[in-house]
């Protein structure tokens, strides 16, 4: 859709909704849907091909506004993390389906995502103890509980273990800044032979400092035998599992207990849209449910209706899943593979510019939209020129440190970016390091 088309879509939008108020004493008020209506009024799967806007628009008369805000907002929601499951290729044991033990729900964030998983293991683990060991109390038990996570993780996973009042250990990382299985391992002995007690790892799918990948094939069989919950936060570099390419660095899911990514980070829906799937929904929903009488509705003992509040923090929701559906049907699954390849490919390029530099380096495997360099030098020269990259004000670029080296990171994440925005980008940074290199200090 191009800007013209996006205005026109929009006004039509505003006359849609003062039409929808005109008449709004004309609609029910409650609808006579059944529970699971809407699964079979739309595909099982998204599009491959690109469908148009009139198409989408149309499908909301017919299939959302029969349902209205609820339940069509819940059961899209539903078929709509089942979609973009299987985009991914998840193993099924991830998806609602029909009679499915798992499923998907849009959180607002990764972050979240991260302490709605770490919540429900500690409320398993502190089951499972109890299970054996009836005497023991939830604080004991507390306060003998690890995490695990990568010393490259996102900081939130960290805070999720402040907030979840358990100690979060962090896990070392091989050369390629990635979590190997034989580290853990004795991580989890040591811990173990003191009397702790490992409950949770959080495994990072493109770490955020240079995209690292954890080795989940290792670290999943490990977390199974031990009853160890394996989340795995792959808030950015998950959407690109949907190209056949990259999906073997999804390899090893099946071990996990929980997966989220975020759609607003790369797969062009707009924020906030963060996808966790769990495999066993009775995990999450059996540590968060609460049902005072004026919450209770006559289909919730029938199993067949997904109350999402209890999947999540808050109990009101937005309709987010709309915003999912436009976006596959209007780009097909194969406008969003293009739009990962094309991404790719734009950073595939930046990295060439960098190596034909011989002043500078490339400092870890460019494998997605990220690209880690650095001047060959001191720290201090690289501050200065990120200092003077951020002072430009035509570029922005966000540090990160690798193996104690200060490293640049140039990311290609918006949706029109193109090769001459590359080409520029290079332009400017190799002017202001001819400018960086002349000043007296250096
Ligand atoms: N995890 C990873 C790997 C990230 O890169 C980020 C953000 O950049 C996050 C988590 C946090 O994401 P959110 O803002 O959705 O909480």
């Amino acid at each position: 859709m191009d800007v013209a088309e996006f205005r026109r879509r929009g006004k039509e939008m505003v006359d849609y909704v003062a039409d929808y108020m005109e008449t709004i004493e004309q609609r029910q008020v409650y609808p006579d849907v059944e529970p699971g209506y809407l699964r079979h009024l739309i595909p099982t799967e998204a599009p491959l091909e690109p469908e148009t806007y009139e198409d989408v628009i149309k499908d909301v008369e017919r299939v959302i506004m029969p349902g209205a805000a609820s339940p069509a907002c819940t059961e899209l929601e539903t078929v709509m993390l089942d979609w973009l499951g299987k985009m991914l290729q998840l193993p099924d044991d991830f998806l609602a389906g029909t009679h499915g033990h798992g499923g998907g729900v849009i959180q607002s964030t990764a972050s979240e995502a991260t302490l709605m998983s770490l919540l429900a293991a500690r409320c398993k683990a502190v089951r499972l103890v109890q299970a054996s060991d009836p005497q023991s109390s939830e604080a004991d038990i507390m306060s003998k509980l690890v995490a695990y996570t990568s010393d490259q993780a996102h900081s939130s996973v960290e805070r999720a273990g402040l907030i979840g009042g358990v100690r979060m250990k962090k896990v070392p990382t091989d050369d390629s800044y990635a979590i190997k299985g034989a580290t853990l391992k004795k991580m989890l002995e040591e811990d173990k032979a003191a009397g702790l007690i490992p409950f949770y790892l959080c495994a990072t799918l493109g770490t955020t400092p240079s995209c690292a990948f954890d080795h989940i094939t290792e670290l999943g069989p490990m977390c199974n035998a031990e009853k160890i919950w394996m989340h795995i936060d792959a808030a950015y570099a998950g959407s690109a599992f949907i190209c056949p390419e990259f999906r073997p660095l999804l390899n090893g899911i099946e071990f996990a207990d929980s997966f989220n990514l975020n759609p607003h980070k790369w797969l062009l829906v707009n924020f906030d849209c963060s996808t966790m799937w769990v495999k066993k929904r009775s995990d999450i929903i059996g540590a968060f449910k609460m049902d005072p009488l004026y919450l209770t509705h006559e289909n919730q003992e029938s199993g067949l209706v997904t109350d999402y509040r209890h999947w999540q923090i808050p109990l009101g929701r937005r309709f987010r899943s709309l915003k999912m559906w436009f976006v596959f049907r209007m780009y097909g699954l194969k406008g969003l593979q293009a739009h990962i390849r094309k991404q790719v490919g734009l950073a595939k390029e930046f990295e060439s510019l960098v190596r034909a530099d011989k002043r500078f380096e490339i400092c870890a495997e460019v494998i997605m939209g990220l690209v880690c360099f650095r001047l060959k030098g001191s720290n201090e020269l690289n501050e200065a020129l990120l200092k003077k990259i951020n002072h430009g004000r035509r570029i922005h670029l966000v540090p990160c440190q690798l193996s104690g080296r200060f490293v640049l990171r140039f990311a290609v994440c918006a949706r029109t970016t193109e090769s001459h925005h590359i080409q520029e980008a290079w332009r400017h940074i190799t002017q202001l390091t001819f400018e960086l290199l002349q000043e007296p200090a250096h």
